[in-house]
C-alpha cells in the first residue's frame, strides 16, 4: 500500500481532490491500494493558522511515498516553490499530447516539456530599491547539467523522434542562458539522441505552427511555466494537463494549471488534470518500486479518461456537459 499526501488547495482544489481520492480508491481494484493523507495548505491554511506551509504539512508530505497537490490560490508561491525547494524537486514535467475529442490543433502532438524547477527568476530573489525594482536571474551550471541530463534521459526512453530541444535566449541574456545552452549542448554529446537549439520567441511561434515537430523540450524555469500552459492549450487545454515535480528520492503530482477561482465552486471544474497527475505517479511510483501493476494501473487509468472523453464524456471547458462529480463517476464505473 503506497502512502499519498493529499494537498487539498483552493478554489477547485477541493473538488478536485475528492475526485482524486475516489479514483485512487476505485484503483484498487486493479491491485495496487492508496492510503491518503489528507492536508491542507495554501490560502484558507494562511487564513486559519498565519501560515500557508505548515511544518507539519511538510513532514507529512516527506513521510508518504508521494503527494498529489491540488492547485493552491494567491499564496502559491508560498506553497509549491517552498515545496519544490525543500524537497529539492528539480524537475518539473509537464506532458502534452493530443487525443481524439479534446479539440487539439492537430491529432500528432505528443510531447514533454522538462521545465528547471529550482532557479531563475523563479528563485525569489527580487529586491525593492525605492524607484526600481531588481530581480536576480540565478542559472549555475550544476542545475543546468541536471535538468539536460534528465530531458536525455526523457528522450531516450520515450518511443518519439528522441530528439530533446533546448530553449533558451542566449541571443539576449547571452550570460545566463549562454550557460544553460553550452551546458545542455555538451550533455549533448553523451546521447544518441537528436538536439537542437531554438530561441524562446521562435518556439513560442513553432508550438502554434509545427507542433507535431517537438518531442522533448528543455528549458529554464520561467519560458517552462509558460511554454507549458502555450502547450496545454494546443491539446485541449488546461483541463487535461497534468504535471510532475521530479527529485532525486521523492515526487509530487498536481495540475498545471491554477486554482481557477472564476468556476470555483460551480463544481465544472475538469478532474482530468489532477487524475491524469495520479497516471505521471503511478508511473514513477511504478519505476522507483519495481511494481509493474501500479504502472498498468495508471496506464489503464489514462486509457478509462480518453476513451471517455472519445465518446463524448467530458467536461464543459472541453465542449461536454458533465460536472466534476459525474465525469468522476464515470471514470471510477470505467475502472
Ligand atoms: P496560476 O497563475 O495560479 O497558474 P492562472 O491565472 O493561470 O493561475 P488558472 O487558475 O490556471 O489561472 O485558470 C486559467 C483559466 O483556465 C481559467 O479561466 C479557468 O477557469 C480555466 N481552468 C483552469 N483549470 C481548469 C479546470 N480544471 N477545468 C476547467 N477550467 C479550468
Amino acid at each position: 500500500m503506497y502512502e499519498i499526501s493529499m494537498i487539498r488547495g483552493d478554489g477547485i482544489g477541493p473538488d478536485l481532490a475528492d475526485s482524486a481520492s475516489s479514483v485512487l480508491g476505485a484503483m484498487g481494484k486493479l491491485g495496487v491500494e492508496f492510503k491518503i493523507i489528507p492536508l491542507d495548505a495554501g490560502d484558507e491554511s494562511l487564513k486559519k493558522t498565519g501560515r500557508a506551509l505548515s511544518d507539519n504539512v511538510i513532514s507529512a508530505v516527506q513521510r508518504s511515498d508521494a503527494c498529489l497537490k491540488a492547485p493552491v490560490g494567491e499564496s502559491a508561491a508560498d506553497v509549491i516553490v517552498v515545496l519544490r525547494r525543500t524537497l529539492d524537486l528539480y524537475a518539473n514535467i509537464r506532458p502534452a499530447k493530443s487525443y481524439p475529442g479534446m479539440g487539439s490543433l492537430r491529432d500528432d502532438i505528443d510531447m514533454v516539456i522538462v521545465r528547471e524547477n529550482t532557479e531563475d527568476l523563479y528563485a525569489g530573489k527580487e529586491f525593492d530599491l525605492g524607484d526600481a525594482a531588481v530581480a536576480l536571474r540565478i542559472i549555475s551550471k550544476a542545475a543546468s547539467e541536471r535538468i539536460a541530463r534528465y530531458a536525455f534521459e526523457t528522450a531516450k526512453r520515450r518511443d518519439g523522434a528522441k530528439k530533446v530541444t533546448c530553449v533558451h535566449k542566449s541571443n539576449v541574456m547571452r550570460i545566463t542562458d549562454g550557460l544553460f545552452s553550452s551546458v545542455c549542448s555538451q550533455v549533448a554529446k553523451d546521447y544518441d539522441v537528436s538536439f537542437e537549439e531554438m530561441y524562446v520567441d521562435a518556439c513560442a511561434m513553432n508550438l502554434i505552427r509545427q507542433p507535431e515537430k517537438f518531442d522533448v523540450i528543455v528549458t529554464t524555469n520561467l519560458f517552462g511555466d509558460i511554454l507549458s500552459d502555450e502547450s496545454s492549450q494546443i491539446v485541449g487545454g488546461l483541463g487535461m494537463a497534468p504535471a510532475a515535480n521530479i527529485g532525486d528520492d521523492f515526487a509530487l503530482f498536481e495540475p498545471v494549471h491554477g486554482a481557477a477561482f472564476d468556476i470555483a465552486g460551480l463544481h465544472i471544474a475538469n478532474p482530468s488534470s489532477f487524475l491524469l497527475s495520479i497516471k505521471m505517479m503511478c508511473d514513477w511510483l511504478g519505476a522507483k518500486h519495481g511494481d509493474d501493476a501500479c504502472i498498468k494501473a495508471g496506464i489503464r487509468l489514462e486509457s478509462v479518461i480518453f476513451n471517455l472523453v472519445k465518446s463524448g464524456v467530458k467536461t464543459r471547458d472541453i465542449g461536454g456537459d458533465q460536472s466534476t462529480a459525474q465525469f468522476t463517476q464515470r471514470v471510477v464505473d470505467a475502472l
